[in-house]
């Protein structure tokens, strides 16, 4: 089972879009909307041990609403 089968990720809280799980270079998590490009917080991690937890935690923060708006006028 891969990371992105365990990992519920919900949609942008700006525009419904699809959130999509990305790994930065192999050292962080965070979550972009594939629509508005909303983007969750940088979720550091040090090593295969951390990985995992470090994804779900990008995931929560996202999914707690927590994502820069792209467009702050709106
Ligand atoms: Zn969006």
């Amino acid at each position: 089972m891969s990371v992105y089968d365990e990992i519920m990720i919900l949609d942008c809280p700006y525009c419904g879009g699809p959130g999509v799980l990305e790994e930065e270079h192999g050292w962080s998590w965070y979550v972009v909307c594939a629509d508005c490009g909303a983007q969750g917080g940088f979720i550091e991690y040090k090593g295969e041990e951390d990985r995992l937890e470090a994804a779900k935690k990008a995931a929560f923060v996202w999914n707690q609403g927590k994502a820069r708006n792209p467009k702050p006028s709106d």
